[in-house]
């Protein structure tokens, strides 16, 4: 029975946040070690991939540890220690293994190197050899080095944005894994990227955009082409400064030999070609809260997209912009979440449900970056310990943490208050807290794009808005210093080619 290593540490590192990412942050995300990953077992995550397969494989799954933090600034050395070298250290204590499966983000960055993921690898080959297989899956948000894709054996990212098939990617790479230890394949996997740092409808998918024709030409390589076995298209996360940032093609390929970096090449000049293709139309919170004022339907509210303080991308999560014009319109029967802010959600514990109270809300982090504190009176509606479990499509069945929580009613807006910070895709996240997202007639949460998965189905309009948070779309208020250059759409398209 082949002994297989199993272990997941992902980061999303947005490189301009001040808020370094440490080992809380993964504590309050998941942080599960050794057989308490077997709680991972049945849920729609890459983990629960890893879960599913093996039995069919034959395979004694050795697990070490599950750590993933929400998305934000740069990796500190203590939180690489403490999850990234205990991979490597488990693998070193509990080895020999037959083969290696991970779950790595593939945008992180790290305090002693920009190349997170890059880094765990090496730092596993020196203690398992070059010779053991390793899978590892990915984000469709990797920044993909070369480094990545010559240490791993196979690369395989989610093919869905909202990230609804983290299961899938995982049972592919515990099978690929599988025909690699029988020796039926051997994996070899080529990256290709251009001059680039928006492309591919930053992956979107479940719109028409250009991903649809991308995937489907990806889906016709691994169909007939001789010796593909899996072919991804990255998206790439341009909130990095890093050499790599950007979107990316991965062709993995049966044995070595040229072929898979020339498919590679081939499709990513597609991504190029399409370069300018966008499937949103960004709003200014106003024009956001106009449009959906009357947008709504019984049953069937309208949704409104804090696109610019989005969690999901490392911002910060308490931008207030989008908030000040929704109580500007004195809006009715209205949602805004999540809002982060520790010391107002303590001060709302401590006053308890009921109390009316005058808080500063929000925009502490950063006033420049969406927006400052609010100066609210309001009613305590609730408040609760913000636990909550995954439903809708993505994490279906995981454990979800708010962090102490609260419910602020300012008129007719019922603000939910965390502690941790976090991006909304899932409507457990409001309901939990007592919250009906479809008796409601407009909703506005803090996300890009993976809200659609839960949302979409009872939204009677969709508005994105860019309040000038963080991950705005707005590039040119960043300094790049490390990305390379020139890339489009930094610099121009004829000094790319
Ligand atoms: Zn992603």
């Amino acid at each position: 029975m082949p002994r297989v290593l199993i272990g997941e540490f992902s980061h999303e590192t947005n490189t301009f946040s001040r808020v370094p990412t440490d080992v809380e942050h993964f504590r309050q995300r998941l942080a599960l070690e050794g057989a308490a990953m077997a709680d991972m077992a049945g849920t729609n995550t890459e983990i629960g991939g890893f879960y599913a397969r093996a039995k069919a494989n034959g395979f004694d799954l050795v697990p070490t540890v599950a750590a993933s933090a929400g998305p934000g600034g740069v990796v500190t050395e203590a939180a690489y220690a403490a999850f990234g070298r205990r991979i490597v250290e488990d693998a070193r204590a509990a080895g020999p293994f037959d083969g290696v499966l991970l779950a790595l983000h593939g945008a992180m960055v790290t305090e002693g190197d920009d190349d997170g993921e890059g880094r765990v690898l090496r730092d596993l080959r020196a203690v398992i050899g070059t010779s053991v297989p390793v899978i590892v899956t990915l984000d469709l948000h990797a920044n993909v080095s070369d480094r990545m894709a010559r240490l791993a054996d196979g690369l395989i990212s989610y093919r869905t944005y909202p990230h609804i098939d983290m299961a899938d990617r995982g049972a592919e790479a515990a099978d690929l894994l599988s025909r690699t230890l029988t020796g039926k394949v051997r994996p070899v996997t080529a990256v290709a990227r251009r001059a680039l740092l928006e492309g591919a409808d930053h992956g979107r998918t479940g719109v028409d955009g250009p991903m649809v024709p991308l995937l489907a030409r990806a889906r016709a390589m691994e169909a007939h082409e001789a010796g593909v076995l899996s072919v991804s298209i990255n998206g790439g996360f341009g909130d990095a400064d890093i050499h790599d940032a950007g979107p990316s093609v991965t062709v993995v390929g049966d044995g070595p030999g040229p072929r898979w970096q020339a498919l590679a090449d081939d499709l990513m000049d597609e991504v190029w070609q399409r370069r300018d293709e966008f499937s949103v139309v960004y709003l200014t919170p106003a024009e956001a809260v106009a449009r959906a004022r009357g947008a709504s339907a019984p049953g069937r509210p309208a949704v409104i997209a804090d696109y610019a303080d989005n969690p999901g991308g490392g911002a910060y999560g308490d931008a207030t912009n989008l908030l000040a014009a929704m109580l500007d319109a004195r809006l009715e029967n209205a949602v805004f979440a999540c809002l982060r802010d520790p010391g107002a959600v303590a001060a709302m514990h401590q006053a308890g449900a009921g109390a009316t109270l005058t808080l500063d809300l929000g925009g502490k982090t950063d006033a420049s970056r969406g927006g400052g504190p609010l100066r609210l009176a309001g009613t305590v509606v609730r408040v609760s310990d913000g636990a909550f479990r995954y439903e809708g499509p993505m994490y279906t069945g995981a454990r979800g943490a708010m962090g102490p929580s609260a419910v602020f009613r300012v008129g007719g807006i019922d603000i939910l208050a965390t502690t941790y910070n976090l991006q909304v895709l899932d409507q457990q996240m409001l309901k939990s807290q007592g919250i009906v997202p479809a008796e409601r007639a407009i909703i506005a949460v803090k996300s890009m794009h993976h809200f659609r998965g839960a949302f979409a189905p009872i939204a009677a309009s969709i508005l994105v808005a860019d309040c000038g948070g963080l991950t705005s779309p707005d590039r040119s208020r960043m300094t790049y210093r490390k990305l390379r250059r020139p890339i489009y759409p930094l610099d121009s398209a004829e000094s790319c080619t």
